[in-house]
């Protein structure tokens, strides 16, 4: 047997050797290979149905040797995800496997004569595919829902390999839940530039149903096949062109192949003419400049980093560059690298431009770029991005690298030689003079030629005048200036890895979720948008996150899941993303990445700080109720930043000092008060909200926490110690027996825990509180709170033992010394408890509580020890006897301090509660500059006592039939809280395309943000259905009765794409007030606010 299969694999050679001869005449011909039993087109139809790989054709073609890429598909649709050699079912009739080359991409499984065809001869959609089995040794079986084909591997580890990764790309497809495929003749509605039917293809002996979608030309043996998604081939149409060669026959010519066509009628014929030029236009707008660049070879790896296949380039250094080291160029500003993109940005890629690349190319310009780089300083494609900045700024900017021109440093002389290297078109001596110093915009003497871009047009050199062109303002800002004159966080560096991921939800992930509900997704970050993927090489996300989109990330508890580390992302189309790894690095990037790319460059501190959550709120400041305005914070333990509008960085709040903390029930806001400013942060009922309340209330300070997590004063006192000892000092010095005499078990508990839950909520006072009870709430929290005062055992021991030292002033020394190594908070704590104790026994006439008798109580309270230790009292007797030493208090200090004492507890006054009041500018009828009364308004006033006040100083007599409004105006600059305005929700849709109306009323979830509208199927899809900008959108109010729409509250939504394709949609709501609430976000968006009627 293998004797007789190397003999056979002779004469295919043979065969194969002869069809290229046959090639290089230009024959546009298929060719039947003997070999291939099964592609006599002709018969195909009455042989038997059964057959495994009936009806393929052969379309011999080999790639052209510079465009062989191994291991790379010559397809720019999907990138390749597996190929390999697989035997193939012997067509019925012989028992001989074929040999076949085959690929697979995420949308296709081909197979070809061999790894250099350009043509498959049988592609099958994977869309089609319903199960991979395998069967037997070796083999697996592809089955769809009408046929099954089997192919052998080479062994079975390559069977298991082909069988895993086709399932995975069927699961993929499935979950993306998307149909691209154009095989299937249903899928999707979107058959934009479409068109199908038979023709006569020369060379084959039958019709062949060809469908012309999008930027391809597929070959199908007939409509059946391609129903079944199972076809020959695929044309891809970049570079291609269509002629009509006779009144019924016309030719495409690919840059591989010519295929002719005869169509049935001229008319037809016209037809597909033109459906295939579009195709072509379609396909030429992406590809053309990238392959025309790459025609030299050397610009098919990145001039910085060597990365394969780069489609991007710096204009005006000419060098062809990754998307990555396009990145880092765009960081240095315009005016040093002027990035572009071979796809993208075609109107800048002239003819002349393409061949300055061309005729330069990476190896010439690195001749001159990087002629000497140090091993050490060498980049690769997989380099981090700050090795990657450094080297990217120390080649361009410092031009450290650089081939010094000869003339360097004569300007005068590099000047004349630049206009000389003009005139004679010598490229890469115009950039090395120009990158060495001499001016593009010099003065070459002649007025009829003042410059040399002049020059250059006077000579034709039109590479040169397009060089120059790029470089007029090139600068040379050496590695300094960058830094300086580039933010940090203009450095857009793209990120890409793997996270795990769980399906996006629409509420608050509050369940924990096992590594069994996580997916892995390679995910990226470039220029704003998050995408993942289910592989690394698939072409197209899975879904992705607009970074402007995002309105919260929150960094969870570690183990908060089965990921020890996880993150959350709200989008403001209410859509909130969970992901989540177990290295603690990457997702630690991953976090910083994210936040960079979501805050606004002012509170780029705030992304690089340990935050527990980060987004962006609305808030209103001060007791002026105002529109609310966009701010952005970041939380974590007990600090907050935030940045206000207008300001240019974020300030820090305490929240364990916060005045006031109110979480008022959803939506209400969360009102903080920190010193003396009232700041309302708004909750919009937005899914991350409660978790902002929460963390802002986690951070404020509890009761059952250690020292330093309580809610503190201004001094780093906690609350409730400053609370009870103030409250003694007000009341209690004059008590005998005060802190030695028991309280209220019941009270006391009571008491304690109220100040625990909210300390700043708790008032004492005299009525209520007893004296006796608030001594012994302020004890028991003191011998129990977490540490201690002394910061735990270990560390209060060496205050024990300095009572063993017998010199009064040693003692004293050590005490200095220990208090010093205590934390801040402890250090407060201790000094305002010692101070309180000494007044305390500064009345101890009245109170007969002296120092010693404190001591006995305080020592083990505050040592957290049950009194048999005796030393714990002569600690604290030491600290209130030497207070002003140990502490450095002032004398004069202490004494005020104890006259006040005397004089509060001495002169009982009533303090009336004061309201806040505010003073308002009210206008009558019109807004006349100084014509505004002033109004004093509490938070009691109500608009009939404003308008009832103005009416009164007006002197104006109200009748009974009047009718009074009052309004509160915002200035216009108060506007700018409008970017948040959005809407989502449920609607009844329909479309319309053309003049009829497609379906009818469905249930749609709709999204409008400040800058587009989506329409998704339900709100958990990844894709929307619609998205278009919304300026290019015209709403109207109403629908057309003859659509039926199923409620009388609609609305006509225009889009108008281009010119020639407009769509209608018509959204209908369920009441009024919705219809209204919608038009109103429409307009208020696409008028940024303005909404008042203008006078033009
Ligand atoms: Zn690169």
């Amino acid at each position: 047997m293998p004797a007789l299969k190397v003999g056979l694999q002779k004469l295919v050679d043979q065969l194969r050797a002869l069809q290229k001869c046959f090639m290089s005449m230009e024959e546009p011909v298929n060719m039947n290979n003997s070999e291939d039993a099964d592609s006599d087109l002709s018969t195909h139809r009455n042989r038997s149905r059964s057959s495994f790989d009936e009806g393929s054709l052969y379309i011999s073609c080999t790639r052209p040797h510079s465009l062989v890429d191994p291991g790379k598909p010559y397809s720019s649709h999907s990138p390749v995800i597996k190929t390999g050699w697989l035997d193939k079912t012997p067509p019925k009739g012989t028992l001989i496997f074929q040999k076949r080359w085959v690929t697979l991409d995420a949308e296709f499984l081909r197979y070809y004569q061999n790894e250099k065809e350009v043509f498959s001869k049988r592609f099958i959609a994977v869309s089609t595919i319903a199960d991979v089995l395998s069967v037997g040794e070796q083999k697996f079986e592809v089955v769809t829902k009408n046929r099954t084909f089997l192919f052998r591997a080479e062994n079975s580890a390559v069977r298991g390999e082909w069988v895993a990764v086709l399932k995975e790309t069927i699961q993929q497809l499935c979950s993306n839940g998307k149909t691209r495929s154009p095989s299937l003749s249903d899928a999707g509605g979107d058959s934009r530039g479409e068109k199908q039917g038979y023709l006569e293809m020369n060379g084959s002996r039958s019709k062949l149903f060809i469908v012309v979608s999008a930027d391809r030309v597929f070959l199908y043996l007939n409509s059946e096949d391609r129903s079944q998604g199972i076809g020959i081939t695929s044309i891809d149409m970049n570079m291609g062109s269509v002629k009509s060669t006779d009144p019924r026959a016309f030719s495409l010519n690919t840059c591989y192949k010519p295929f002719s066509f005869v169509a049935e009628t001229t008319q037809q014929r016209d037809e597909w003419v033109e459906a295939m030029q579009a195709c072509i236009g379609r396909s030429l707008s992406s590809d053309t400049v990238v392959w025309s660049v790459w025609v030299e070879e050397s610009n098919r790896r990145c001039a910085d980093c060597g990365a394969e296949d780069p489609d991007w380039a710096s204009v005006n250094l000419c060098v062809v560059i990754c998307k990555c080291c396009a990145g880092v160029h765009r960081s240095l500003g315009q005016s040093v690298s002027k990035v572009r993109s071979l796809r993208m940005d075609e109107k800048v890629w002239t003819d002349s431009l393409v061949q300055v690349f061309v005729q330069l190319g990476n190896d010439r310009s690195n001749l001159f770029w990087a002629s000497n780089v140090p091993p050490s300083e060498t980049i690769r494609p997989s380099s981090n991005n700050e090795e990657r900045q450094n080297f990217i700024k120390t080649k361009y900017c410092q031009r450290k690298y650089r081939q010094y021109h000869r003339l360097f440093g004569c300007q005068e002389d590099l000047n004349k030689a630049l206009c000389k290297s003009v005139q004679t078109g010598d490229l890469l001596e115009t950039m090395s003079l120009v990158f060495c110093g001499a001016d593009v915009n010099c003065s070459t003497g002649d007025p009829d030629v003042p410059n040399p871009l002049c020059i250059a047009q006077n000579y034709g050199r039109k590479l040169l005048e397009e060089f120059l062109f790029h470089n007029l303002n090139t600068e040379f800002p050496g590695v300094q200036d960058v830094e300086r004159v580039i933010p940090q966080v203009a450095v857009p560096i793209p990120h890409a890895g793997i996270l795990f991921k769980i399906g996006s939800t629409t509420r608050a992930v509050t369940e924990r979720k096992g590594k069994g509900d996580f997916s892995q997704r390679w995910c990226t970050l470039d220029k704003g948008v998050f995408k993942y993927f289910d592989g690394e090489k698939r072409a197209h996300p899975c879904g992705e996150i607009k970074m402007s989109d995002v309105q919260c990330l929150v960094v969870n508890p570690l183990g908060k899941h089965g990921y020890l580390h996880t993150f959350e992302l709200y989008q403001i189309s209410g859509r909130i993303h969970l992901f989540g790894a177990d290295t603690p690095d990457s997702v630690q990037q991953w976090i910083e990445t994210i936040a960079k790319a979501i805050v606004p460059p002012e509170a780029e501190g705030m992304a690089s700080w340990s935050f527990e959550r980060v987004g962006r709120l609305r808030y209103t400041e001060g007791p002026n109720p105002h529109c609310p305005r966009a701010c952005w914070v970041a939380a974590g333990g007990s600090t907050l930043l935030v940045l206000l509008h207008g300001t240019d960085r974020p300030e820090s709040i305490d929240l364990r000092k916060l005045q006031e903390l109110c979480v008022q029930p959803e939506p209400g806001p969360v009102v903080l008060v920190d010193r003396g400013r009232t700041l309302r942060l708004e909750g919009d009922r937005r899914a991350d909200f409660p978790g902002w309340a929460n963390s802002l209330q986690q951070g404020a300070g509890r009761g059952d926490g250690p020292l330093d997590q309580q809610q503190l004063t201004g001094t780093d006192v906690p609350v409730i110690v400053d609370r009870c000892l103030g409250f003694i000092t007000q009341y209690g010095l004059k008590s005998e027996g005060i802190y030695r005499k028991a309280g209220v078990q019941s009270k006391v508990t009571a008491l304690l825990s109220s100040l625990c839950l909210d300390a700043r909520r708790v008032q004492l006072t005299e009525g209520e509180h007893k004296v006796d009870d608030v001594a012994n709430t302020v004890k028991r929290f003191l011998r129990s709170v977490r540490e201690g005062v002394f910061d735990g055992e270990q560390a209060s021991l060496p205050w024990l033992r300095t009572v063993a030292l017998s010199e009064t002033s040693r003692r004293i020394s050590q005490y200095q010394t220990l208090l010093a190594s205590l934390p801040p908070v402890h250090q407060a704590t201790l000094g305002a408890v010692i101070n309180h104790l000494y007044c305390v026994q500064c009345f101890a006439e009245e109170n007969k509580m002296d120092a010693h008798s404190l001591s006995i109580v305080f020592g083990p309270t505050l040592f957290q020890a049950d009194g048999t230790d005796k030393s714990a009292g002569q600690v604290v007797e030491d600290l209130v006897q030497h207070y002003q030493a140990i502490f450095d208090v002032d004398a004069e200090h202490v004494k005020r301090q104890i006259e006040m004492i005397s004089h509060i507890i001495t002169a009982k006054e009533d303090r009336p509660d004061e309201e806040t009041r505010t003073i308002c500018g009210i206008y009558l009828e019109v807004k006349e500059e100084g014509s505004e009364l002033l109004v004093q308004v509490s938070q009691k006033t109500t608009a009939t006592d404003v308008v009832s006040e103005v009416l009164r100083r007006r002197n104006i007599s109200s009748q009974p039939e009047d009718y009074w409004s009052c309004f509160l105006v915002n200035d216009k600059d108060d506007m700018d809280g409008w970017v948040n305005v959005t809407r989502n929700g449920h609607v009844q849709f329909c479309e319309e395309k053309g003049q009829r109306a497609k379906g009818s009323f469905s249930k749609r979830y709709c999204v409008v943000t400040a800058t587009s509208l989506e329409i998704y199927k339900t709100p958990k899809s990844n894709h929307p259905e619609k998205d278009c900008h919304l300026q290019a959108l015209k709403v109207y109010c109403g629908i057309r009765k003859k659509l039926q729409p199923p409620s009388s509250w609609g609305m006509t939504v225009v889009w108008t794409q281009d010119q020639h394709e407009m769509h209608r949609w018509y959204l209908c709501c369920e009441s009024d007030q919705e219809l209204t609430d919608w038009l109103a976000t429409f307009f208020f968006l696409q008028h940024h606010g303005d909404l008042w009627p203008g006078t033009s």
